[in-house]
């Protein structure tokens, strides 16, 4: 038999459903794949019922139900001040793993080098790679996480396409700052590189830090596309609605690759969307604050035991150095598989998030915060009682 495709083939089942899986079959408390354990707002979940039955339910244009594309162009102005035609710089994906794939395939030319900063979200690299894009990457490194603005320099070349910019970052919990901004954007400017700024939790910036799309600094908002999911910010990860917005000179491309992956999405679950982003300033200002309140409930639990986290500015997941507990020659995958087969608690392993395995750190994990109290607690009871014995 003929083989299948050799560099999609080299990848194994991402760390999310491997650790899911597990946390399933070990009746493990899962605090490893991202996805919050509450039902969702109910007005959105009332207007997805209420729009399966107020058909057409065929299938919606393919860049999106208008309502939702409003609905992302006005959020665009209200929280940023970006100006935005919902006609010509508006596109619905399949989540923002469709949207970042249509980018990376709509954007990108075989030998194209394409600058990410690591820990980097574990789709990119192999539909990057896919798309015949050459991958630079520069590290970030914990505790302080700062972007190194020369390496980030040094990546750069008169080859690089397109730079991957997720703010706030995960696995790192990172907001990028101004200056850092500043920095990526002066390099686009300079290299005539585009920029594909995944910002999924960009209703999930902590203690005042502002979230600043790469997009609104200057000269950036012609070679920026800004993709947010609903997922996220409405935590309801298995609808898989993401929402892009750009140049149309950038989103013509871009809608050409979504026309073949999947050309479109649920339409109810669109327009629910379009309502959720369309409430009041509450609902955002809530879904941060409560985040906060988890991320120090989990991080003053995980410290008690040893495990502190690194400071966490923004996304859902806490960052921790497990060294302490890690035992001769075990690495984060190796602590990770018994924390959740011994141990009752699912996490993941923060090597995954590295482009070469070989020299990725091997010592962090990381927690998902967005649960119900009772589980953060129900977890570092559990981790407690494991980690003592
Ligand atoms: N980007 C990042 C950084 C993520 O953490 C995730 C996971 N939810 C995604 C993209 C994918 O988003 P979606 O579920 O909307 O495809
Ligand atoms: N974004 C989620 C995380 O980082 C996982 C999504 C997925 O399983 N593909 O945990």
């Amino acid at each position: 038999m003929k083989p299948a495709n050799s560099l999609l083939s080299s990848y194994g089942t991402t760390v999310f459903e491997v650790m899911s899986r597990l946390a399933i079959e070990h009746q493990a408390i899962n605090l490893g794949q991202g996805f919050p354990d509450d039902r969702g707002p109910d007005p959105v979940l009332d207007a997805a019922s209420k729009a399966l039955y107020d058909p057409p339910n065929q299938y919606p244009p393919m860049l999106g139900v208008p309502e939702l594309r409003q609905a992302v162009a006005e959020h665009n102005k209200r929280f940023y001040g970006i100006d935005v035609d919902w006609q010509s710089e508006t596109m619905v994906s399949t989540g923002a793993t469709e949207g970042l794939a249509a980018c990376f395939f709509g954007l990108i030319e075989p030998g194209d080098e394409v600058v990410l900063i690591e820990p980097l979200y574990d789709c990119y690299l192999p539909i990057i790679r896919r798309a015949g894009g050459i991958p630079k990457s520069v590290r970030v490194l914990p505790p302080s996480w700062e972007l190194d603005t020369a390496a980030l320099a040094a990546a750069f070349s008169e080859r690089t396409k397109l730079v991957v910019l997720n703010n706030p970052q995960n696995p790192a919990s990172k907001v990028f700052t101004r200056d850092e901004l500043e920095a990526i954007a002066a390099l686009c400017r300079r290299h005539d590189a585009y920029a594909v700024c995944d910002e999924v939790y960009e209703h999930m910036a902590f203690d005042g830090r502002p979230h600043i799309p790469l997009m609104t600094l200057e000269g950036m908002r012609e070679r920026t596309v800004r993709i947010g999911s609903a997922g996220k910010t409405f935590s309801l990860t298995g609808w898989k609605v993401g929402y892009l917005t750009g140049p149309e000179h950038l989103l013509q491309p871009i809608a050409k690759a979504h026309q073949f992956l999947v050309f479109t999405t649920a339409p109810n679950l669109q327009r629910a969307v379009a309502f959720g982003l369309g409430q009041g300033d509450g609902y955002f200002t809530g879904l941060r604050d409560g985040m906060a309140a988890k991320r120090d409930r989990l991080s003053v639990g995980l410290a008690g035991l040893g495990l502190a986290p690194a400071v966490c500015q923004g996304t859902y997941f806490l960052f921790v150095d497990a060294s302490p507990f890690l035992r001769s020659g075990e690495d984060d995958e190796g602590f990770c598989r018994r924390l959740v087969t011994e141990g009752g608690v699912a996490a993941v392993p923060v090597s995954a998030f590295y482009q070469d395995r070989q020299t990725a750190p091997k010592t962090f994990i990381r927690f998902c915060f967005a649960k119900q109290d009772s589980v953060l607690d129900g977890a570092v009871e559990r981790l407690g009682s494991y980690l003592a014995a």
